[in-house]
This record gives structure tokens, C-alpha cells and sequence, in this order.
């Protein structure tokens, strides 16, 4: 296995330089654009990795199923599916999705940047500060590593630039989606997206995902049904306007972020993580995919 996973990025690595590194986040464009790793985590607990597979990047967006099973525990599916849609955009992550001047909850989705936002409000605390701490503490215990933290730089960055996102919650606003203080619910989506973590923790989130909640150990981290909604979110919705191309490609539940990351769910099987960070024009990891690609063709992954 770990020799496969060494081939497979020998055959990827020329794809790093056909991608761009995401340079509306200031920060973000200072990454090595040519590091790539991967890292296979399986249902029975072993670990396999290849190339930059611990080095550290941020979470962005990956981190939106991971606060929607956070929504889901808190809320239940019934208020979750009332405060935002599940159904595709088919636009990118960032887009501002509004048809005759109206703008429902079932417009968006959980997956994009409008419907992640929106789903900060949903998690349990009296603060963001302590939603915030509640998404980081659930993220570490996904992942089993209690190092997961903030990246300073990459938070103050996005925050200082973020004006896109800031239009787009103050259009949730204007819509009637959001209450309380818009500045205070994005900074809390902001630092949700500078969280560090590396490949092998997002295999490791994944397999939880590919297990339904529960970890090797047999310990249960969420309901199953949980787990089955969040992984068919990914598979209609997690790489944005190009979902339909990588079910096809890959055959998986996968969300990527901008950081360069992508975690890949293989139901029943194992997670997937990749870093890689030059982007294609969707936002998606393009060597990630590529070498999620070439790993779903060997090992018969796909679930079509
Ligand atoms: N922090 C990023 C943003 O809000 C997340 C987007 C992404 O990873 N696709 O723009």
C-alpha cells in the first residue's frame, strides 16, 4: 500500500504545476505550491502515508461537513433542513445565489461558503466564542489529536480581506436568515476556516465519516444517520460546481478547501486525505483530485 501511494504521487506531482495557489486570501498564496501528500486511513485502524502527509495547512472549507454533524447533533435533521437547503448549486463555492430577488434557505446548501455561514448560528453555545470552541474540540476528537489549533496569520488574513463573505452574510441578513450580529457570526466562520491540520488527520476524520461515527476503538462519535446525511451532501455538493465531474472521476464523498486539502470518504472502507495546494479553476486541490483518481481506479474505490 504505502508503495502505491509513493507511485501515485510520483505520477502526480507534475499536475502541482498546472494549478494556482488561492491568492485572494494573502496568506494562503505564501504556500509551497509544489508540496503534495497523501495519507490512507482504514476502518481497522492503520495508518499509510505518503510525501507531505503531516505537514500542516488550514482546514477552509473542509471544515463545513464537520460543522453541519455539529448542527446535526445540536439541532437534529428536522431544524437543520429547515435553516438550509441540501440540494446543488451547481455555482461556485463563493457565489451569490439569488434568484428574483428573493433568498430562501433552500437555495443553498451546506457546502458553500452562504449555507456554512448561516450554519454557524446553528451550533450550540451562548457565544461564537464558544461555538468556535466547540467546533475545534469536536474536530479534535474526529481526528484523535488534541494538537488541532488556530492559524493566526491565515485567520487575520482571510478576516482582513474577506469582503466577499461579508457581503454574502449581510445578504443572508438582509434576507431575514441570519439574527444577532453578522461581524461576530463571521468571525467565528473565519476562524472556523484557519484551523491547521494535516492529511493523515483529515483520513482520519474521513474514515469516521466512511464508518458512520464510529472509530476503531468501537467508540461512537456521532449518530449514523448523521453520517449518511452529511456524506450524501458530499457526494451532491462537497467539490462545489465540479461534484458531478469528480463522482464521476472518483466515485466518492469528498470536500475540498482552499488550503489545498481534501478529505475523501470511502463508505465502510477507509478516509482519505490529501494536501496539495495549487488549485484548478473550482477552487479544488488539482493534483488531489488527480491522485484520488488514479487511487480510486486501483483499488476499485468508486461506490457507482
Ligand atoms: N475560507 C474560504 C472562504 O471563505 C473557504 C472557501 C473554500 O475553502 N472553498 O472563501
Amino acid at each position: 500500500m504505502e508503495e502505491l501511494l509513493q507511485q501515485i504521487l510520483q505520477e502526480c506531482r507534475p499536475y502541482t504545476g498546472q494549478g494556482a495557489l488561492a491568492s485572494y486570501i494573502p496568506e494562503l498564496a505564501r504556500q509551497d505550491p509544489d508540496r503534495l501528500g497523501i495519507a490512507v486511513f482504514h476502518k481497522d485502524g492503520n495508518m499509510v502515508e505518503a510525501g507531505d502527509s503531516r505537514r500542516c495547512f488550514t482546514i477552509q472549507s473542509v471544515m463545513k461537513p464537520l460543522l453541519l454533524l455539529l448542527a446535526l447533533q445540536d439541532n437534529g435533521r428536522e431544524t437543520v433542513r429547515a435553516h438550509v437547503g441540501v440540494e446543488a448549486t451547481g455555482k461556485p463555492f463563493d457565489a451569490i445565489n439569488v434568484a428574483d430577488n428573493a433568498l430562501l434557505a433552500k437555495h443553498l446548501n451546506p457546502m458553500v461558503n452562504a449555507g456554512a455561514i448561516l450554519m454557524c448560528q446553528l451550533v450550540g453555545g451562548e457565544t461564537y466564542d464558544q461555538r468556535f470552541a466547540r467546533l475545534l474540540g469536536f474536530i479534535r476528537r474526529l481526528a484523535a489529536n488534541e494538537k488541532i489549533d488556530l492559524d493566526e496569520e491565515v485567520y487575520h488574513s482571510e478576516k482582513a480581506t474577506g469582503s466577499k463573505n461579508r457581503a454574502l452574510a449581510y445578504l443572508l441578513k438582509a434576507h431575514g436568515l441570519i439574527r444577532g450580529d453578522v461581524e461576530e457570526l463571521l468571525d467565528c466562520y473565519f476562524r472556523a476556516c484557519s484551523i491547521r491540520v494535516s492529511a493523515a488527520d483529515l483520513a482520519r476524520i474521513g474514515c469516521v465519516l466512511a464508518c458512520h461515527g464510529q472509530q476503531p476503538d468501537g467508540q461512537r462519535l456521532f449518530p449514523a444517520a448523521y453520517g449518511r446525511f452529511v456524506n450524501a451532501n458530499l457526494m451532491t455538493c462537497g467539490m462545489y460546481d465540479g461534484s458531478g465531474d469528480f463522482a464521476i472521476r472518483v466515485g466518492v464523498p469528498a470536500k475540498s478547501g482552499v488550503g489545498g486539502g481534501i478529505m475523501a470518504v470511502v463508505p465502510g472502507r477507509m478516509g482519505v486525505g490529501l494536501f496539495s495546494p495549487a488549485l484548478d479553476e473550482k477552487g479544488n486541490s488539482l493534483a488531489g483530485i488527480r491522485a484520488l483518481e488514479l487511487l480510486s481506479a486501483r483499488l476499485d474505490l468508486s461506490v457507482f
